[in-house]
């Protein structure tokens, strides 16, 4: 078992296996992109699945698949059936935008993924184009369909809310759950990617859901994982369950049983932290799999506590380089840390 420095089991690895992305979604990616990755800067496929086989020996469980948009990476499928091979690894997920869902799902499924995370923002066709500015909703709803058909259940549906954006949603995704067994899980939007986009004024904390969503009905606690940063409710009588992801208002630190592994191979202990250890270069020196072993441990050992951004701040912050004064510069976008 992999514990670090405050008896956190760490079972658990995102992946991300690209920093392309087919959407440019607004509070992601800045309007202009960003300057990807070059093929040589990204692990191969061979270098990814031996991080994992180390990793899974050391005890890590699950495994989730993002990006960047993952379904853009060439040859996914077969990433994913050599992923599900290695003892272990008893959860293998992936987190898409779903724009290519339809034409992989059948064929991810029986490659050995288990489930999907989808980030569906609206269900308005343009607002949706708004959002993701180069997005269909169509092809994304046509992929939800084809992931349930092909048993990547439950199918998990990722929603970010924004002021003035789509908060007039909010009810309509949480009723979803009522009408389907999706679990949809709101998510706090954070000030990480487009930096520039974050202010004060357009964050909806995960308080301010909950009053809204039980208008509904009472929400209930649900337990369904032992670790994790969803804490998931169902309202009376619903089949799916409503996750909140409140990375700022309610730090899920404590919960935390997370590693990061970047596209370009650089290992992140927290989403939060400029912490970042090159695996990659480990990899291409020749390094033995004690030495890849002992970068993971080591990740693990200087996984800080907690972030530090608190309710006060957050309530008289104006921008996200305010609330995170590193979050100029070189900080990465969210695409290239991978969400
Ligand atoms: N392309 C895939 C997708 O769209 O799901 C995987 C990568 S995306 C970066 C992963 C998740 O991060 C998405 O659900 C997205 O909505 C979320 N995300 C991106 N930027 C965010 C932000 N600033 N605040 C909160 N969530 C964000």
């Amino acid at each position: 078992m992999l514990k670090d420095s405050f008896s956190r089991v760490i079972d658990y690895l995102r992946l991300s296996i690209t920093d392309r992305c087919n959407l440019r979604c607004v509070y992601c990616m800045p309007a202009e992109g960003i300057v990807p990755f070059s093929h040589s800067d990204i692990l191969s496929y061979e270098e990814i699945i031996r991080i994992v086989e180390i990793a899974a020996s050391l005890g890590v469980r699950k495994v989730r698949l993002t990006g960047g948009e993952p379904l853009t990476r060439r040859d996914v499928t077969f990433l994913v059936s050599e992923l599900k091979k290695i003892k272990g690894i008893e959860d293998l997920s992936m987190t898409t935008n779903g724009m290519l869902l339809e034409e992989y799902a059948e064929r991810l499924s029986r490659a050995g993924l288990d489930r999907v995370n989808i980030s569906i923002d609206t269900f308005k066709p343009e607002r949706f184009r708004q959002i993701t500015r180069t997005g269909d909703l169509n092809l994304v709803l046509r992929g939800l369909r084809a992931a349930e058909d092909a048993g990547l259940k439950p199918v998990k549906i990722n929603m970010v809310p924004v002021r003035g954006i789509n908060d007039d949603e909010i009810i309509d995704f949480a009723r979803l759950t009522m009408t389907s067994g999706c679990h949809v899980r709101f998510i706090e939007c954070m000030p990480s990617g487009a930096l520039d986009f974050w202010d004060q004024g357009m964050y909806i904390s995960t308080d301010e859901l909950k009053t809204l969503i039980e208008t509904l009905g009472p929400l209930t606690p649900v337990r369904l994982r032992k670790h994790g940063p969803s804490k998931y409710y169902r309202i009376k009588g619903a089949e799916g369950v409503i996750g909140f992801i409140s990375a700022l208002t309610h730090h899920f630190c404590e919960d935390c049983n997370r590693l990061r592994l970047t596209a370009d191979g650089k290992l992140r202990p927290c989403l939060f932290s400029e912490t970042e250890i090159d695996l990659r270069a480990a990899i291409r020196n020749d390094a033995p799999d004690s030495e890849i072993e002992r970068l993971l441990r080591l990740s693990i050992q200087v996984k800080p506590k907690g972030h530090t951004i608190g309710q006060a701040g957050i309530a008289m912050a104006h921008s996200a380089s305010e609330l995170m004064p590193c979050a100029s510069g070189k900080k990465r976008p969210m695409s290239q840390i991978g969400g």
